[in-house]
């Protein structure tokens, strides 16, 4: 996938601000781990850079508009992402496992110091930004678990136990006086 690499020894050492809207940062690794998420308004980010003695400083932001399944009835919703992120990545140690965990920050390739995935920092904040259950509305009904019936278009033929448990307690001790 396409990657924005920055070298840290390039920044100034009062940081550099960078503006990213390139559509693949995130639309590719959508399409390479085939997640079922669409970009409706272009994404945009500021990402200010500040190098520190044992790693960098990020902060930035994130906007836009993207599509994700609802977590109950999985029809495209639409989430509005306003995602603000400050975090340090610390350099990666010479003990470290250079396969874990270090994808954002590498050694310069045939070079000196680090340097920073711009679209791969991007992308985690992304997958920070959406929410964990997002819903087409506060009263999606979802699917039905029996026959997979989206319930917002109407009732499916299975019987189903309705509404609050408690009250289908009630409901069966009332069978029970018969
Ligand atoms: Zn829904
Ligand atoms: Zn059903």
């Amino acid at each position: 996938m396409h990657q924005i690499w920055v070298p840290l020894n390039d920044i100034p050492s009062g940081g550099q601000e960078y503006e990213v809207d390139e559509a693949s940062v995130w639309a590719a690794p959508i399409k390479e781990f085939s997640l079922p998420y669409q970009v409706a308004e272009p994404l945009r980010a500021t990402v200010f850079l500040l190098p520190q003695e044992d790693g960098v400083l990020v902060r930035g932001t994130l906007g836009g508009k993207v599509s994700v399944p609802c977590d109950r009835c999985a029809e495209p919703t639409l989430v509005a992402v306003e995602h603000r992120f400050e975090s340090f990545e610390p350099f990666p140690g010479e003990d470290d496992d250079a396969d874990v965990d270090t994808e954002v920050l590498r050694p310069v390739p045939e070079g000196k110091g680090f340097e920073i995935s711009l679209s791969g920092l991007l992308w985690e904040e992304f997958l920070l930004a959406l929410p964990v259950k997002p819903l087409c509305g506060g009263a999606c009904k979802g699917l039905c678990p029996s026959c997979g019936k989206n319930l917002n278009e109407g009732p499916c033929a299975c019987a189903h136990e309705e509404g609050d448990p408690r009250l289908a307690v009630l409901r069966g001790v009332r069978i029970d006086k018969h």
